[in-house]
């Protein structure tokens, strides 16, 4: 076994403690992190921290993706909005529960688009759609989504993204309104969401 995959594999089975969800363990367990972060940070790939990707931005711990992951109940053939691609590690683990064709992100910085498209392409998630747009604006053609979520913060859960989400779907994203909780969201039969904190986060801001 090489050696990112033995860490790999023992990344996995730390996280055992915090999620429970086998398919999301599993998830973790496949993504070759390393690939996704920077070159001079890939020693750190398998550490259970955030990593600086550039620009300012961070790539989250690979617990709070799990979590993130838990708490959306992902299944196969569930069509995801993702806002905020980052480094695209997060879309990878995604795309490894709901099929990778189901996966659509945006990202603000158009080069970094660029960037983790070939990324995706070049670890066998080439089938993960990215946009380089503003997020609040979401990504009408393919919704509505069964899950929408965000990687950055927001005030709120932006109107046009409760919109493009269907109904009984769920939304989550850490929100930020003086300190950032995360805030999971079913949206009802009105329109309206039904919100659940699951406690307090650290996100880089929604441009
Ligand atoms: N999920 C990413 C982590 C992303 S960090 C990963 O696994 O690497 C948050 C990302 O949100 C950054 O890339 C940032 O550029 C992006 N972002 C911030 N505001 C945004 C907006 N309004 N629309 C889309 N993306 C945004």
């Amino acid at each position: 076994m090489a050696d990112w995959d033995r860490q790999r594999s023992r990344l996995s089975d730390r996280l055992r403690e915090r999620v429970v969800d086998e398919h999301v363990l599993a998830a973790i367990a496949s993504v070759p992190r390393h690939r996704f972060v920077p070159e001079d940070k890939r020693h750190a790939a398998y550490a259970d921290r955030p990593l600086p990707i550039g620009s300012g931005q961070t790539i989250s711990a690979p617990h709070m993706v799990a979590i993130m992951a838990a708490l959306l109940d992902l299944s196969p053939g569930d069509r995801v909005l993702e806002i905020g691609t980052g480094c695209g590690y997060h879309a990878a683990v995604t795309a490894e529960l709901v099929g990778p064709e189901n996966v659509y992100s945006v990202e603000y910085h158009a080069s970094l688009a660029d960037e983790t498209r070939e990324t995706l392409y070049a670890t066998g998630y080439g089938g993960v759609s990215v946009r380089a747009g503003d997020g609040k604006q979401g990504w009408s053609e393919h919704a509505p989504y069964d899950r929408t979520y965000l990687t950055c913060a927001a005030p709120d859960f932006p109107t046009l993204l409760v919109e493009q989400t269907r109904v009984g779907g769920v939304l989550l994203a850490p929100i930020d309104d003086g300190q950032q909780r995360l805030i999971r969201a079913e949206k009802q039969a009105d329109g309206t969401l039904d919100s659940e904190d699951h406690g307090g986060v650290r996100f880089v801001p929604l441009q």
